[in-house]
């Protein structure tokens, strides 16, 4: 993973970015959005989102992540319904759509993050966002 090392600190200064902005959000975790069953909406991850959210849940002492019956996101710990990799959730996570945390940020608030992540993207070699669970799926085949 060391020659990803500048695209995956790219990844982690927008995310970083994100999170410095003015933009009123209100997370609490309550897992609601986590519900791609429930809900019928599943993040899209670009290239650079994937392999950092991989690295996180391989940090996290596990090697491939369990099929929720419940179809809910892979990343969900069973036993505490908690994210598994919070500090490092892919830039979907953090703007979608959960009304709770103050509904979804408009795409042309952060257009500049997006591009950003589509660049790493491109450079990593993808080809455009894919659904969360096939996206951590592969970049977890790649660690
Ligand atoms: S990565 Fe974490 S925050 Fe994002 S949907 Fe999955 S469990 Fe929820």
């Amino acid at each position: 993973m060391k020659r990803h090392a500048a695209s995956l600190a790219e990844v982690r200064s927008v995310y970083a970015e994100l999170a410095a902005r003015p933009i009123q959000r209100n997370c609490l975790r309550r897992t609601e959005c986590c519900q791609f069953q429930r809900t019928g909406k599943i993040p899209q991850l670009t290239r650079g989102e994937a392999l950092l959210a991989a690295q996180a849940f391989r940090a996290s002492g596990r090697k491939f992540p369990s099929l929720r019956k419940d179809g809910a996101c892979p990343m969900l710990q069973n036993e505490t319904g908690k994210c598994l990799i919070y500090e490092s959730r892919p830039f979907g996570c953090r703007t979608h759509f959960c009304q709770a945390a103050g509904g979804p940020i408009g795409r042309q608030e952060v257009l500049p993050l997006i591009r950003r992540l589509e660049k790493v993207d491109a450079e990593l070699g993808g080809d455009g966002p894919h659904p969360l669970p096939q996206s951590i799926t592969q970049a977890l085949r790649e660690l």
